[in-house]
């Protein structure tokens, strides 16, 4: 098979990501009081509504109607004053009603949008717009609609190999999932390439974080992605038939699924074969996809408007409160660290996509000074030693932070001995100034102090002296780090430095 990058010689690609995010931090389910709550008992959280008895009348849940109301207005979409709800029909086990209450041609949200830029890693596979000098460009990708439907109950197999339903002895089916409210958000076929879908989707997390409505857990599938692609000849400007992708649980799985699927598509065309449109598997362990089950169409699903709900209006009222709810979004939150704090674009981003670490950076950098340690530190040592761990719940406090960043800036400590402090304050929650006390880490900045140090490397390697001066210069590292040594790692190495170099050139 070809690389995707001699592909793109030849086609171009065409994909729009259909995801589906869980309402997690809603208290109860979309059409009934039910709380949702997904580590209970199975079949604990259930009523005649999700069950889908005879008689049972479901109630729109106004906090769910506020939250995909949110997510339209943070993705530029046109929000519709009157909307119906639809029955799509589907007979499973896990959905008890044999429909799924959904919504038809007009959602909640319509026509929205977001501009996406893709800086350094795999910028490069999009040829076809111009980049600016450091390799990164801007694309504009429409959202058609995002509607609102509601999630299935969850069915485990028993006795199978891995939870699969073939060669299970029975199944089991567990109702507290179903009917918690999902919102879907349908992208335009407006991405290009493997990587601006995956941007596109770490995009749209974040801002779904930054507005509070969901969790966004890919692993746990509380945010999930299926990928729509085709390829057409470079030029061209019609569609070539698509595949869907389903089900992609990691920004790593929907880029790699996408890439593998350009790859095949392009084989199966250049030997003059065609593409079925088909619902395809992507498999992380073999990089493969392979076939679930041919298209179904509209006519499959029979989808008729819910006689058991009228159309739900909204008014102007109710889409300005929640307006006026929308938080910074992380695009802004962003070039604000930058103007506010001087903080480099890449930081920035980091910071500013994820709710609980922008509000960790604001807290230690109010009044600090050190604003651009302070982000070093959290990216590139704090992030690090949490593994993954949750930094609004860390023994760290964000003054704490603050207070090791002015002890690295104002070189009382170097850099290698925040990392410890840092390591030690995670661990015991003390503050930097008692644990440098405590370990009596002092950065020696001496130059009088150092300097007898280096004068006795170079009295004691004239060798090495020697063939510096005949040009190899990377000694230099040999005498900082030897002197590192001697002062047990608490020599300023910029001092160090400076004192070396002063002793070899002399
Ligand atoms: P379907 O009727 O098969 O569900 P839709 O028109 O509803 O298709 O589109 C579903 C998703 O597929 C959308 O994200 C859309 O942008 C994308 N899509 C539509 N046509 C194509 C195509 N030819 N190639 C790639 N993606 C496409
Ligand atoms: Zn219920
Ligand atoms: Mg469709």
């Amino acid at each position: 098979m070809k690389t995707i990058q001699e592909v793109f010689r030849d086609w171009e690609a065409v994909i729009g990501l259909e995801v589906h995010t869980e309402l997690t931090t809603l208290k109860t389910k979309m059409f009934c009081d039910c709380p949702i709550d997904f580590g209970a008992p199975p079949n604990t959280h259930t009523c005649p509504v999700c069950l889908g008895l005879p008689g049972a009348l479901p109630v729109p849940n106004r906090a769910a109607i506020e939250s995909i109301v949110l997510a339209g207005l943070a993705t530029n979409c046109d929000i519709e004053k009157r909307s119906m709800f639809y029955r799509k029909t589907y007979m499973y086990p896990d959905m008890p009603k044999n429909f799924q209450t959904t919504q038809g041609p007009i959602a909640f949200c319509m026509r929205g949008g977001l501009d996406l830029t893709v800086s350094g890693q795999g910028s490069d596979e999009r040829i076809d717009v111009e980049h600016a000098e450091d390799g990164s460009y801007t694309t504009h990708i429409g959202i058609t609609r995002i509607h609102m439907e509601e999630d299935a109950g969850k069915m485990i197999h028993v006795g199978g190999t891995d939870g699969r339903i073939a060669g299970a002895s029975y199944s089991l089916v567990d109702y507290n999932r179903a009917g918690t409210p999902l919102i879907e958000l349908v992208t335009e076929p407006d991405l290009r390439t493997p990587e601006e879908a995956r941007r596109f989707m770490q995009k749209l997390r974040q801002i779904f974080l930054a507005i509070g409505i969901s969790d966004c857990s890919m692993e746990e599938g509380s945010m999930r992605c299926d990928g729509n692609i085709s390829l057409r000849r470079r030029g061209s400007t019609g569609f070539g038939t698509k595949t869907e992708l389903k089900n992609m649980n990691s920004f790593k799985a929907l880029h790699d699924g996408l890439a593998y699927e350009i790859c095949r598509q392009a084989e199966v065309l250049e030997q003059g074969g065609v593409i079925y449109q088909e619902t395809r598997h992507f498999e992380p362990a073999t990089k493969r996809t392979i076939v679930m089950r041919t298209k179904e169409t509209a006519e499959d699903y029979r989808l008729f408007p819910e006689p058991d709900l009228a159309p739900y209006d909204l008014s102007d009222e109710f889409i300005e409160r929640v307006r006026a709810k929308l938080p910074e979004l992380p695009d802004a939150k962003s070039a604000r660290y930058q103007d506010e704090f001087g903080l480099a674009a890449a930081d920035a981003e980091t910071l500013a996509g994820d709710p609980a670490w922008a509000r960790f950076f604001e807290d230690a950098a109010a009044g600090s000074g050190h604003a651009v340690r302070i982000a070093n530190l959290m990216i590139n040592e704090l992030a690090g030693q949490l593994k993954g761990g949750d930094i609004a719940t860390c023994k760290v406090a964000p003054a704490s932070l603050a207070e090791l960043a002015d002890l690295v800036d104002g070189d009382a400590i170097s850099g290698k001995q925040a990392k410890e402090v840092l390591a030690e304050m995670l661990e015991t929650g003390d503050g930097p100034a008692a644990i440098v006390e405590r370990r009596g880490m002092k950065q020696v900045s001496d130059a009088g102090e150092l300097e007898a140090i280096v004068e006795q490397l170079i009295a004691d390697n004239p060798d090495k002296v020697e063939a510096y001066r005949n040009g190899k210069k990377g000694l230099t590292g040999f005498f900082v780090g030897q002197a590192m040594k001697a002062t047990k790692g608490q020599g300023n190495p910029k001092v160090i430095s400076q004192i070396v170099t002063r002793y070899l050139e002399g």
